[in-house]
């Protein structure tokens, strides 16, 4: 009899003992890993962004990474102005993706946000009521599904280079030290942001945006040129050359490779509220190439008015601007068109020779030796590279000597560069100004 108790007793405490370990193992599975999922609804496309971090561990720096990434098929929320319910439909089979990749006890309390971008800032302008539809419809999506619903709105260009400037500071973990913050450069294909820390006063209002992050008080400066996306800047520059030759049917163009020939609507280059309409003689034209990098670089040179400034010094259009300072990390269409051309590494000069000769391929040649690169994107990479060296050059004056000072850059670690990591950080509380409770929000 003994015996049986004794065996009884240990069989049960060996239940107690492996009933008390599968909890206690259990309980820190569920509670690892908390997440938030950011919709960047750019100008030609949307992607969903899913974010990750230790569920105790919110409140520190370098935590939060990115665990997965949907692109959105088609194109971006505001070519739905006609068909709005389409631009929530669109977003179905990411959202789906997003379900499987986020485990289902954290689904409820999982924060997704929409922002859109310059595109639906020009589609307001445009058509208020279309901007509006397709934002309903769009957030009517995302509340289909079981994730804590968190807005869909046009985010302001200061929001966007402010954010994208905390997200590429958080990523290389410069905001909990002393030491320099990493400029920001963000190009989109409806606008383009530039942020950094100046050395001098600030001396325009609109321009000026202060953070207190982990201690740290934070002077930026930062501006959104609206319309100075790659595609908006295309349209712009294509428009002044037809309106040049208004009643020819051919654009000879030295911004696209020679043998590049092909037929456009009018209406497809002054379809912007970023230009004028102009009343042209044909419906279409033949858009022709030339591949002549420095006639390009002069044509691109009319898109920024540097005849006026209104304070000690002027980028363009009007706009303040201080000196640029430090490095800058330069992302999304900086980074695509800079990548595809090699020219992520190269010395001011060194960079303006390639391109030349770049410009001068003949189109034949590069369809041939690019089979597999969308034609779009290798017709406009002469025209995308020439205006982002004169942006840079020209517009924000980067130097031959600070040249270097530029990275072009797609991902710092596991996360991409772009705005929505720092707007989730935000959103979320998860960058504390002093006491972890305190928003993030801009002031002054
Ligand atoms: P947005 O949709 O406003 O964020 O703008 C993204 C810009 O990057 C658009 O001008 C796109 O055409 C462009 N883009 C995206 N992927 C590539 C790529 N692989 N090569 C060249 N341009 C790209």
């Amino acid at each position: 009899r003994p015996v049986v108790i004794f065996l009884a007793a240990v069989i049960t405490m060996g239940i107690i003992i492996m009933v008390a370990i599968s909890v206690v193992q259990y309980k820190p599975l569920h509670q690892k890993y908390k997440y938030g999922i950011v919709l960047d609804a750019g100008s030609s496309h949307t992607s969903v962004f899913i974010y990750e971090w230790p569920a105790e561990k919110e409140n520190n720096t370098g935590m939060v990474r990115q665990k997965h990434t949907c692109n959105v098929k088609g194109k971006g929320i505001s070519s739905y102005s006609n068909n709005p319910k389409g631009a929530g439909a669109s977003l179905q089979e990411c959202m789906q993706e997003a379900k499987q990749k986020i485990p289902t006890h954290r689904h409820h309390e999982t924060p997704v946000y929409l922002g859109a971008t310059a595109g639906m800032r020009l589609l307001k302008m445009e058509n208020e009521e279309a901007s509006e539809n397709v934002l309903d419809s769009v957030a009517h999506s995302l509340k289909g599904y079981p994730f804590s619903y968190q807005g869909a709105r046009i985010i302001t260009g200061q929001e966007e280079g402010a954010f994208g400037w905390i997200t590429v500071n958080y990523l290389s973990e410069n905001l909990r030290k002393p030491t320099g913050t990493l400029g920001a450069l963000d190009l989109g294909g409806a606008s383009t942001q530039i942020t950094f820390v100046p050395q001098q006063e600030i001396e325009s209002h609109d321009n000026s945006i202060n953070f207190r992050l982990y201690g740290n008080d934070y002077h930026l400066y930062t501006h959104s040129f609206l319309c100075y996306g790659k595609d908006q800047v295309l349209k712009l520059s294509m428009g002044k050359k037809l309106e040049s030759t208004l009643k020819d049917d051919v654009l000879r163009d030295p911004c696209f490779h020679p043998g590049f020939n092909f037929t456009r609507t009018v209406q497809s280059v002054f379809n912007t509220p970023c230009m004028k309409e102009v009343k042209m003689a044909n419906e279409n034209f033949f858009h022709l190439g030339l591949g002549d990098w420095s006639q390009c670089q002069q044509s691109i040179r009319k898109v920024f008015n540097t005849s006026f400034c209104p304070y000690s010094r002027c980028s363009f259009n009007g706009v303040f601007q201080p000196s640029v300072d430090g490095d800058f990390g330069a992302f999304s269409a900086f980074f695509f068109v800079m990548d595809f051309l090699n020219l992520t590494s190269d010395t001011l000069a060194g960079t303006k020779q390639k391109l030349a000769t770049y410009c001068s391929t003949p189109w034949k040649k590069m369809t041939e030796n690019h089979p597999n690169t969308k034609e779009k994107y290798l017709s406009e990479y002469c025209f995308s590279a020439t205006y982002i060296l004169t942006l840079l050059e020209d517009g924000y004056k980067f130097t031959s000597d600070n040249w270097k000072d530029i990275r072009f850059i797609k991902k710092i670690g596991d996360s991409d560069a772009g705005w929505t990591l720092g707007y989730m950080l935000n959103m979320t509380n998860m960058i504390p100004a002093e006491a972890p409770d305190t928003p993030l929000m801009p002031y002054g």
